[in-house]
């Protein structure tokens, strides 16, 4: 049986209600098959990446425990974000639900459809501040820390927690 592994997931949405869209993602992960969702940050609001003639996205990150291969897991994220009517049209376009896996395990995976640790989280703030939110002092494969990596940031202010009572 595959081991019991740590994995992180970033979740994004911009459309058709997002901040429902991210808590309702929240509970489905935690409904996964062989998976656990161990924590979740709170919910921030962030500019779009890429085009910006587009809503702000709301951001958060997920803490699972899965026995799930990599590939496994994205089918089962990849298939999520289908559930939530996701279209892809263009790229960095609007969406209602994306899913990244961050980080499995200690892994470094370089495969066709998946390369973990997700290449563009140690620049992004909507990744790492969440992150940073539930697991300061983990290192990426390499040995670099999340909260260190907070640091090196260039900007952050375009990032910030959604009030609670905000939907
Ligand atoms: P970005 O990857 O810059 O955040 P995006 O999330 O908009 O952009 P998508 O259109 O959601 O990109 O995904 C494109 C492809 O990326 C997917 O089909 C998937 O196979 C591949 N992919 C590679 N690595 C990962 C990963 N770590 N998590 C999710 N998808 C990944
Ligand atoms: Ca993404
Ligand atoms: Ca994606």
């Amino acid at each position: 049986m595959t081991p019991l592994v740590d994995a992180y997931v970033g979740l994004g949405s911009n459309l058709d209600d997002p901040a429902d869209q991210v808590r309702r993602a929240l509970d489905e992960l935690d409904s996964l098959p062989l998976t656990r969702c161990l924590a979740a940050s709170r919910l921030y609001a962030s500019r779009p990446v890429g085009p910006q003639d587009q809503p702000d996205f709301i951001n958060a990150v997920a803490h699972l425990r899965t026995r799930l291969s990599p590939l496994a897991l994205l089918d089962q994220l990849q298939a999520l974000e289908q559930r939530h009517r996701r279209v892809r049209q263009r790229h960095w376009g609007p969406r209602t639900l994306d899913l990244d896996l961050l980080l499995y395990g200690n892994e470094t995976l370089t495969l066709p459809r998946l390369q973990v640790p997700h290449r563009e989280m140690a620049s992004r703030a909507f990744v790492l501040l969440p992150l940073a939110e539930l697991a300061p002092q983990l290192q990426l494969p390499d040995g670099r820390r999340i909260v260190d990596l907070t640091g090196t940031l260039a900007t952050t202010g375009e990032v910030e927690v959604l009030p609670d009572n905000a939907n």
